[in-house]
């Protein structure tokens, strides 16, 4: 196929999105908040989504893109799952929000609990923020003790203590939050050594997944340095899974390296995108759970957690683990062979099932977005700056699709380093600065 064709010639023109967007600024702060807003997309992604089935999506105007964002998360089977589906429906006929919970609460907190070795108990909210906040509250109830320490640079929710823009945040909603470095145990020994009497609790994510880093295993002697601190103090270890969670492993995403959290926050893939979270917990920390005073006017509500139910019993049954496993190793492989066919430098981190792409060198994140804007034109939608998820979904023919636009992206960035070595040899025989061809990049 030659670079012309792989640039994605059959993309219809986004009239429908671009007429959207421009209602959406008279009547939304921005046009946009939120994760879209934080490092914006390059101009080339719809902003506005219509449909998804399986592995694929399609924006309002009527594009087809292989999904490899799986909406930030949410989606693990695979949109509109009909076994999933299937059990939303049925809930949803009898009733969702009503003044007590449905039977399907215990029912879902004795799955979790039958799934997640470290948990006794469970508790329900709906979003991931809700969880991680809620793990804090408890693990401070437990301890009578304000300090929670967490990673810095690590994602956590959108809450005053954890956002990470400073706009409308105040010291005092920071000021119980210390930091260590992720995978060094020696800065968490000096954080720990500096809480000291005041420590409730360290929050840590199962890998490093921060946005716009390459991503990074956990070494299992700091995950087991952590726990022993921890265990050491009287703090609470707290498992923030809601990103890895039943992605990587059928139970907390520390369990194949040995440790067992004291609280886990869930959110995201549990009920494979209807709108739910859940906190887990030890025994230990269950009379604490029990005193503290959370809820929300939706977070009895039926529905998500009998597709959450559906959810863990669907993973099970098609060893979707495994699945994602498999198809993203398949994806990984392909994609370095495109990279190293072409001669681009890249890294591809983290997880099979959640990876991430930088190329070498590429400080502003210039060539991602000219790989990501290309990709998506040519039917692939991934991410310059966020980790991508594979779901269990993902069939062979959309490993190929998913190729055809990967291809388009490095025949692009191919192009850029190009154009910019010849602007580069011109500017040279005027005597003046190569740094002027960065002007001619799409910046993000
Ligand atoms: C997404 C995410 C959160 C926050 O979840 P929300 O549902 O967006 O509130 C917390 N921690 C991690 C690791 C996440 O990826």
């Amino acid at each position: 196929m030659t670079d012309q064709l792989l640039l994605g010639c059959d993309h219809r023109p986004r009239t429908a999105d671009t007429a959207l967007r421009q209602r959406a600024a008279a009547v939304i702060p921005g046009g946009m908040y939120g994760h879209q807003s934080a490092g914006p997309l390059p101009p080339e992604y719809p902003q506005f989504l219509r449909a998804g089935l399986g592995a694929r999506i399609w924006d309002v105007d009527g594009n087809e893109y292989v999904d490899l964002m799986c909406s930030y998360g949410p989606i693990v089977l695979g949109h509109l799952h009909p076994a999933v589906e299937a059990a939303a429906r049925e809930q949803a006929a009898l009733a969702d929000c009503q003044n007590g919970p449905g039977a399907v609460m215990v029912e879902l907190a004795e799955v979790l609990v039958g799934t997640v070795r470290h948990a006794d108990w469970a508790m329900f909210a709906k979003n991931g923020t809700d969880a991680t906040t809620m793990c804090c509250t408890i693990a401070r109830a437990h301890t009578g003790r304000p300090r929670i320490l967490v990673a810095r640079g690590a994602y956590h929710g959108a809450a005053p203590w954890c956002t990470p823009r400073p706009a409308g945040v105040t010291p005092q909603d920071r000021a119980n939050v210390g930091f260590y470095t992720y995978n060094d145990l020696e800065s968490l020994r000096a954080a720990v050594a500096t809480a000291g009497n005041e420590l409730a609790g360290v929050l840590v994510s199962p890998f490093k997944h921060d946005a716009g880093f390459d991503q990074e295993p956990v070494d299992p002697k700091f995950a087991r340095g952590l726990r022993a601190l921890c265990t050491r103090a009287g703090a609470a270890l707290i498992l923030d899974d809601v990103r890895c969670g039943f992605r990587l492993h059928m139970g907390s995403s520390w369990e194949p390296v040995g440790v067992l959290p004291d609280l886990s926050a869930w959110s995201k893939a549990i009920a494979n995108g209807h709108p739910l979270a859940a906190v887990l917990g030890s025994g230990t920390f269950r009379d604490a759970a029990a005193s503290i005073f959370v809820t929300g006017s939706f977070w009895f509500s039926s529905t998500a957690m009998a597709a959450s139910i559906a959810t863990i019993r669907a993973l099970r049954e098609q060893n979707a683990v495994a699945a994602m496993e498999q198809a993203g190793t398949a994806l990984r492989a392909a994609i370095l062979a495109q990279a190293a066919a072409r001669g681009l430098q890249i890294r591809y981190t983290g997880p099979a099932a959640m990876p991430y792409l930088t190329f070498v060198g590429d400080r502003n994140h210039e060539l991602a977005a000219v790989f990501a804007g290309a990709a998506v034109r040519a039917g692939v939608y991934l991410h310059p700056r966020h980790n991508w998820f594979v779901s269990a979904a993902l069939t062979d023919s959309d490993i190929e699709k998913a190729l055809v636009g990967t291809a388009a992206g490095f025949a692009a960035v191919s192009a850029r380093l190009a154009s910019h070595d010849e602007s580069a040899d011109r500017s040279d025989e005027q005597g003046t600065s190569s740094a002027t061809t960065q002007e001619s990049g799409t910046r993000t």
